[in-house]
């Protein structure tokens, strides 16, 4: 399930946005300030951030500033809210690296549209949309994994963590995970579990994929981490 961390100190409108949220089939957490919100985010890292403008303490402005400087947090998919509606304002949220920018009151439609587009172009993993590479195509919503060999279509069984991961993977392909950037995007557990895990599921991701001929998608990349590619792996001289 896809998680929002919603930071909003008026807490009828953190309740209504969080109802609708879960309503729409969104995992919820709730901060009322800057403090609350990065405990959260210490713990495990949410697929997007819906951040109000005027907190106590730390604006969330200045708490966006702080997780784009910081490597773990830099590319948290991010929504300011404030009831501030002037062009300088917008712009100095997006200037603090927010992925878009919602003036209240805003209707639940347009939150959510807002939302999944912004999932969509940073972490579609987080949304039920199919993904298909390398002929490879795994559908969330039916949770099956199919790949074409010759002429006919077969289905690839994984466990519900390589699944994930495959998931994961598949909604970023080309692109170097670390061990540590996985344990949090996938396990969304980056302190208790070890990094060898990682190397344990990926194991067992590529012997699913084997029967497909797709064992070689998932290339480990030597001191930097894994990653998926649909390009043909080179002949080691
Ligand atoms: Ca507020």
């Amino acid at each position: 399930m896809s998680s929002v961390l919603v930071v909003e100190d008026e807490s009828a409108i953190a309740e209504l946005i969080a109802i609708n949220l879960r309503h729409a089939g969104f995992e919820v957490v709730l901060a009322a300030d800057a403090e609350q919100a990065q405990a959260a985010v210490d713990r495990v890292l949410p697929d997007l951030v819906l951040l109000d403008w005027m907190l106590p303490g730390l604006s969330g402005v200045q708490l966006a500033k702080r997780w784009r400087a910081d490597a773990r947090t830099k590319a948290l998919p991010l929504i300011i809210l404030t009831a501030r509606a002037e062009e300088g304002d917008k712009i100095t949220g997006l200037d603090a690296g927010a992925d878009d920018y919602l003036t209240k009151p805003f209707s639940t439609k347009e939150l959510m549209a807002r939302i999944r587009a912004v999932l969509r172009r940073k972490a579609p993993e987080a949304l039920d949309s199919a993904v298909e590479v390398a002929g490879l195509r795994l559908d969330p919503a039916t949770r099956r994994v199919t790949r074409r060999v010759g002429d006919e279509l077969r289905e690839v069984k994984v466990g519900p963590t390589e699944f994930r991961l495959l998931h994961f993977f598949m909604s970023h392909p080309e692109r170097v995970h670390s061990r540590a950037q996985l344990l949090d995007r996938v396990w969304g557990d980056h302190v208790f579990i070890e990094e060898r895990t990682v190397d344990v599921h990926v194991k067992r991701l590529r012997e699913a994929l084997a029967p497909v001929n797709g064992s070689s998608l998932i290339e480990t990349v030597r001191g930097a981490g894994y990653r998926m590619t649909q390009q043909a792996p080179t002949l080691a001289a």
